[in-house]
């Protein structure tokens, strides 16, 4: 059984700063996503899946129909498992409606000059995050013991909360810490996976230009997140 914990906007010197030994495993380090111009959720997700660089086909949708791009299964390489499991993955099976409340509440926030009301919309888009992030944890969790050879969980917490929070250390601290106890529940070989990291710009914070990966079974150098099709493929063929 193969688990691939996907953490969007896992930030490789957060992980070594606040040294959690289970986001780590026993071999970790960044990926090389060089070859995209910027650093996209959907572009990247989309391009790990299917082995390929899917930059120019997902730009050419344009910015708002990229969010509704959409994988078939025997376009990725969870087709080569018997009884795969893939929980709310950007360009998969993500949860739409969440990502448009998501975006919404953004939007309000920066286009509002009240401080007030900024504090009041920050706490609604951080209630959101944290609403949506246990419900995939549960099923995540019911999925562990549910007998699937490939199972993949997306976590969208770090990247939500970051962006509007990024400034505030110990809430970063409390996530990475949350993420890395769901880690440790995992049995087997398993891959932590980000699709790139995050910097902070003032209090904000905005997609840095590396991903983060790690094991317990293969110290995978400076991959590049579409060579992972290859790497599961080779292991697990
Ligand atoms: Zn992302």
């Amino acid at each position: 059984m193969l688990t691939i914990i996907a953490i969007d906007a896992l930030e490789h010197k957060l992980v070594e700063e606040f040294d959690l030994p289970n986001l780590k495993l026993d071999h970790y380090g960044k990926t090389n996503i060089s070859e995209f111009s910027e650093a996209r959720t959907m572009v990247l997700w989309s391009s790990f899946m299917t082995g390929k660089n899917q930059e120019a086909d997902i730009l050419a949708k344009g910015d708002k129909e990229m969010w509704n791009t959409k994988f078939e299964l025997d376009e990725t390489f969870f087709s080569k498992f018997k009884n795969p499991k893939v929980i709310d993955l950007p360009g998969y099976n993500y949860d739409l409606e969440q990502h448009e409340r998501s975006r919404l509440l953004l939007r309000e926030y920066f286009e509002t000059e009240d401080e007030e009301k900024k504090n009041e919309v920050r706490k609604k888009y951080n209630d959101n995050a944290f609403a949506h992030h246990r419900i995939v944890k549960k099923e995540f969790e019911d999925a562990l013991a549910a007998g699937h050879d490939l199972l993949l969980g997306y976590f969208s917490v770090a990247d939500e909360i970051g962006h509007l929070n990024f400034g505030n250390k110990m809430m970063n601290k409390m996530i990475y810490k949350e993420l890395d106890e769901i880690v440790s529940q995992v049995p087997g070989d398993k891959i932590v996976l980000s699709d790139h990291g995050m910097m902070a710009i003032g209090y904000y914070g905005d997609h840095s230009e590396y991903g983060f990966w790690s094991t317990n079974f293969e110290d995978l150098g400076n991959p590049k997140i579409t060579d992972f099709r290859e790497i599961i493929g080779k292991k697990y063929q």
